[in-house]
């Protein structure tokens, strides 16, 4: 199903906060003369702010918002998952496509919805759980590797395992 969608026709974002209409705002509402965006981003921001400091980016071109609307503490989290998650592919455990195909099986999320933007606050806490367990359990895997192999180790898992490398079609 193709959605033919009139551009100009903006979806209507309410404040998971506190009710209230999102607005359509360019950066320097939030961010003054600060340059951290380009001019023309621009961000759904509750109706309530500076009340309510909820806000998210919108789509440059579509402006449709780019993920769920978020306050200063969640949008904080966000920032702490991406860097969890970016960890893993930094030090080249798996590929940034993998890491997001291995934490949609983990969340049991469908990946087009495995997108930090998205994540609540649980979300957020789970993937930086998951992400910090899993580079531990890579450091450990490193740790004796470099200790020389005791002999008579199997061979690690199946193709199950953790260092499967997915195919993902996924735009991540
Ligand atoms: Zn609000």
């Amino acid at each position: 199903m193709k959605k033919k969608k009139n551009r100009k026709q903006l979806p209507e974002v309410i404040c998971p906060y506190c009710g209230k209409k999102a607005v359509l705002r360019p950066a320097s509402y939030l961010y003054g003369e600060k340059r951290i965006f380009t001019p023309e981003t621009m961000f759904y921001v509750c109706s309530g702010y500076p009340d309510c400091n909820a806000y998210v980016s919108a789509n440059q071109k579509n402006h449709r918002p780019l993920g769920i609307m978020a306050d200063g503490e969640l949008r904080n989290l966000r920032i702490q998952t991406h860097r969890a998650l970016r960890e893993i592919w930094t030090q080249g455990y798996m590929t940034k496509n993998s890491t997001y195909h291995w934490l949609s099986g983990k969340l049991a999320l469908p990946e087009k919805e495995t997108h930090v933007a998205m994540f609540s606050t649980y979300r957020c806490r789970e993937t930086i759980r998951l992400a910090n367990e899993l580079l531990e359990e890579r450091k450990e895997m490193e740790k004796k590797k470099q200790k020389g192999k005791p002999k008579g180790e199997t061979k690690s898992h199946d193709n199950e395992s953790h260092g499967t490398r997915y195919v993902s079609a996924s735009g991540l």
